[in-house]
């Protein structure tokens, strides 16, 4: 509010000193333009610094178009004093009020600063050099170095610059109301402050004040009116970082940065055209290029797109293979024993019972306390490998249950069967001989609780596991080293029937 305030104060000093000095008012207003230009310009360098993206170099192009404009208004009073030409719209100084947006305008197009391209700024570059060009074509072929040649070429420069201020106010506006950044907004509330006023100021000046009998700077009160972008400007970067009040749909922003690259590409469109009358093959290049160039843009964004979709589908799959592994032996996980017994149980004329064994190494908190928990890894490595590559038939999934536990689901398998696929697994770790001096056995063994069911509508896998679970239970307190059997009834029943 302080900076509203001090931006007023300015405002009336200069209007008043306008007021009570006529005969120097050319020189108070140009000290005041000069004043206000590089305020302005020491303000967008502070904010530079504020916004805390050193990569951000949006605001050096801001700085670059203010610099342009003071480089106008040098020439407009090289006009006034040097050359003493009254002209309201001398050629040079013209030229220069009109390319000083340039820079903000490719800003104003630029992607957000994480999904900037290389290839979209090369496009950008080529698109506003050529519409320099047709800016200055534009330009010296309604006025002179020395200014209008009748009031008719005034009034449509006066409109050519309206229709750039505008342009350029309503692309900043849109993307100060459709961003979802802390930086862009920043950025943004400046840019459009900026062109907003200057868009309205600088269309009361030129149409009611230079056209309307006061060519020259110093001639009327109303001359502080285009002060009044460049002090916008200051109390937008100077003031708190904004607070965001609204914020706008997701769609609406992707929506605006989508589209923001057409800026550019439609100025040089439109300028292209309006060249077109007096300049047919320059306009008809700027022409093709707006659209070769936004086509490129728009082609060049989608192969992004899409090597993007198939880099994270790759990465979905690699993960979801991950979601079911077991990090440390490389099996497959519990929860991926958990799917597979159910797929199993439910799989459409299961006739066979399903097997489970569910596998403990014998003494193993002992294994670690001896060796220590890295070794103890290496173990739980080594023994999962044993019993992957050796014993096992097609069809038996192997699994590490958790802890120093495996599991074995065997589909289509009956109780002897399984039985005798335990003894052999427990005969082939015990055969490995791995080094085990706390244990009664001397070597590394594994007890397993066998159990098998036939799997119907009424049960689910959960009683297979917990009758293969008291299987261990039993094995483990009969000794160790060894394969136990359910002797829950009604299982038995089922394995007879199975
Ligand atoms: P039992 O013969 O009764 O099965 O005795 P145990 O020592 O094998 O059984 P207990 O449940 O007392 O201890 C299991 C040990 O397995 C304790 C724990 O530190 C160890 N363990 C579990 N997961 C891991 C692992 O991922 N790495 C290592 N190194 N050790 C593990
Ligand atoms: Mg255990
Ligand atoms: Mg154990």
């Amino acid at each position: 509010m302080k900076l509203v305030i001090a931006a007023m104060v300015i405002l009336a000093v200069h209007a008043i000193a306008l007021a009570v000095t006529p005969a120097g008012g050319m020189a108070v207003s140009y000290g005041f333009f000069f004043a206000a230009a590089v305020a302005a310009m020491s303000s967008t360098v502070l904010a530079w610094y504020r916004s805390g993206t050193p990569r951000d170099n949006r605001w050096w192009l801001l700085l670059g178009s203010l610099m342009l404009w003071t480089v106008g208004m040098s020439l407009s009073a090289r006009q006034n004093y040097v050359l003493d030409n009254s002209n309201p719209a001398p050629g040079d100084s013209m030229f220069f009020y009109i390319l000083y947006v340039l820079p903000v305008l490719v800003a104003v197009s630029s992607a957000p600063v994480a999904a900037r391209k290389r290839w979209a700024l090369a496009i950008d570059l080529v698109l506003a050099a050529l519409l320099g060009v047709l800016f200055y074509v534009r330009t010296f072929s309604i006025v002179s170095v020395e200014g209008a040649i009748g009031p008719q070429q005034a009034v449509d420069v006066a409109h050519m610059l309206d229709f750039e201020n505008v342009c350029l106010a309503v692309a900043a506006l849109l993307r100060f109301l459709a961003t979802d950044r802390a930086d862009d907004h920043y950025f943004f509330r400046a840019v459009m402050a900026f062109f907003v006023c200057y868009a309205a100021s600088g269309y009361f000046y030129n149409h009611y004040v230079a056209l309307g009998g006061h060519p020259d700077f110093g001639d009327s009160p109303w001359d502080a009116l285009l002060d009044v972008p460049f002090l916008a400007l200051c109390v937008a970067t100077l003031s708190r970082k904004p607070q965001r009040h609204w914020h706008p749909p997701v769609y609406l922003i992707r929506f605006v940065q989508s589209a923001s690259p057409t800026f550019l590409a439609m100025s040089v469109l439109g300028f292209g055209l309006m060249v077109i009358p007096g300049y047919p093959s320059l306009g008809i290049t700027g022409a093709i290029a707006a659209v070769i160039g936004i086509g490129l843009r728009g082609t060049l964004a989608q192969v992004d797109l899409v090597e993007e979709e198939f880099r994270l589908s790759r990465s979905r799959d690699e993960l979801e293979g991950l979601v079911f592994v077991d990090s440390l032996t490389g099996l497959a996980n519990r929860r991926a024993l958990d799917e597979r017994l159910l797929r199993e149980w439910h799989r459409p004329g299961q006739r066979e019972p399903i097997a489970l064994l569910m596998i403990d190494v014998d003494f193993f908190k002992e294994y670690n306390d001896r060796y220590g928990h890295l070794a103890g890894d290496d173990c739980l490595r080594a023994l999962a490998s044993t019993m992957a590559s050796r014993g096992l038939r097609v069809g038996d999934f192997l699994a590490r249950f958790g802890g120093e536990e495996f599991a074995v689901v065997a589909p289509g398998t009956r109780l002897v069967e399984a039985m005798a696929l335990a003894e052999d697994l427990r005969a082939q770790v015990q055969a490995q001989g791995i080094a085990h001096p706390r244990s009664p056995f001397g070597v590394l063994t594994i007890t397993i609780g066998v159990a098998a069911v036939q799997p119907s509508a009424a049960s689910g896998p959960l009683e297979l596991l917990n009758s293969a679970d008291r299987a261990l239970y039993r094995a483990k307190h009969n000794g160790r080293n060894r394969i136990g059997a359910p002797s829950d009834a009604r299982l038995e029943n089922s394995l007879r029937t199975g």
